[in-house]
């Protein structure tokens, strides 16, 4: 049983009524509540007496306590409170097909990547999957649908704050309620789950959510450029995560994305560039490149725009395809644990 009512699936719920002696059509009157994130006190249809037991089982919400708007585009970035005075982040962004929500999945994160603002101060906790969807769900609810759209959130990248794979539990239960009927609904193939290389997990994923799209954070073409930034490359060489990365395509007949962010005189050259297209020849991938947010807790920066471009075109040319992503929200701080990290400080900073 899910240790919060936002996680719980419909039999967790019928079970929940039967413990609490209630009928059972009371699981799916509830379901119904919990897919669009509403609290117990506000089921208008269960009686009193039912919403005052289901409101002393932790919910799992996240309520958005501030969003910035980009004044360059139609970025928006939250920033949650947990039930527990945890703060994690998200960032709507708007495409032509719809808008992207992009959540956390943790509390901080323990992967240590150098460029990455969400690590800086290692992990706090997991979130759970009903936090994950109160993410969302808070979202659809301060937002609604523009023109004929059912809902506000079509897609969803688990690329806020945290490492999806290493909370692999809750980010399953997650991913299976978002795309459930009963649950948000959404397309598993509009889902993308971003890793940073738990090789085992990969294989499990690639078991458990064939239809999930996988990106993993490559950022670097050999081993040795690889560990300088990012610590699980001790854990996990290129010689198992490229193997894992070609199963997963191989199983599931789906492209696999490579995240490639351009860091200046670390892994940005033609030279690098040609050993990528080495690595990866013969996987059905994609990469994505983005010149790097520049941290201003790290003295690392990213490329120009221009760099970036003839980074993708070398690839092309080797046959590599490759584009350099939309940057989106600049001016919000739109790169993981930015804004966050911007938040706690201010809040010790006026506690002080
Ligand atoms: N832990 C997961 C998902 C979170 S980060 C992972 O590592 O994939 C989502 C993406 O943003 C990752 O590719 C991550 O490496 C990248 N990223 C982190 N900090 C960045 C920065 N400062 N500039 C550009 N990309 C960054």
């Amino acid at each position: 049983m899910a240790a919060d009512l936002a996680s719980m699936n419909i039999d967790e719920l019928k079970s929940l009524m039967a413990e609490l002696g209630e009928p059972a059509f009371r699981a799916k009157q509830v379901l119904l509540w919990l897919a669009r994130g509403v609290r117990p006190e506000g089921m208008s249809n269960i009686p009193a007496s039912l919403r005052e037991k289901l409101s002393s089982i932790p919910f799992g919400g996240a309520e958005i306590i501030d969003q910035r708007h980009s004044m360059r585009d139609e970025t928006v970035k939250f920033l949650y409170e947990l039930d527990d005075g945890n703060i994690v982040e998200g960032v709507l962004m708007s495409y032509s097909y719809g808008n992207t929500l992009c959540i956390s999945s943790q509390v901080g994160c323990r992967m240590g990547c150098t460029f990455c603002a969400s690590t800086l101060n290692g992990k706090v906790r997991d979130l759970t999957a009903g936090e994950m969807l109160s993410e969302v769900t808070a979202v659809e609810r301060l937002i609604p649908p523009k023109g004929d759209r059912k809902r506000t959130v079509t897609n969803i990248v688990m690329m806020g704050c945290g490492e999806p794979l290493d909370n692999y539990d809750n980010t399953l239960r997650f991913l299976r309620r978002a795309t459930a009927e009963d649950g948000l609904g959404i397309s598993p193939r509009n889902i993308s789950v971003s890793t940073c290389g738990l090789v085992p997990n990969i294989y499990r994923f690639t078991e458990d959510a064939p239809h999930i799209t996988l990106c993993i954070s490559l950022h670097a073409p050999n081993d040795e450029l690889r560990r300088r930034t990012m610590p699980i490359a001790n854990a996990y060489s290129l010689h198992e995560l490229i193997p894992a990365a070609k199963h997963y395509a191989d199983a599931t007949g789906r492209r696999v994305i490579f995240e490639y962010a351009l860091i200046e005189g670390v892994n940005s050259s033609d030279e690098d560039a040609r050993e990528l297209s080495h690595l990866l020849r013969g996987i059905n991938c994609h990469v994505n490149l983005i010149p790097l947010n520049s941290v201003k807790e790290r003295h690392l920066s990213g490329v120009s725009r221009k760099r970036a471009q003839d980074f993708a075109k070398l690839l092309e040319k080797l046959h590599i395809s490759a584009t350099v992503r939309r940057e989106l929200g600049t001016d919000i701080d739109g790169a993981c644990g930015q804004l966050r990290n911007k938040h706690i400080s201010s809040r010790g900073e006026n506690d002080a």
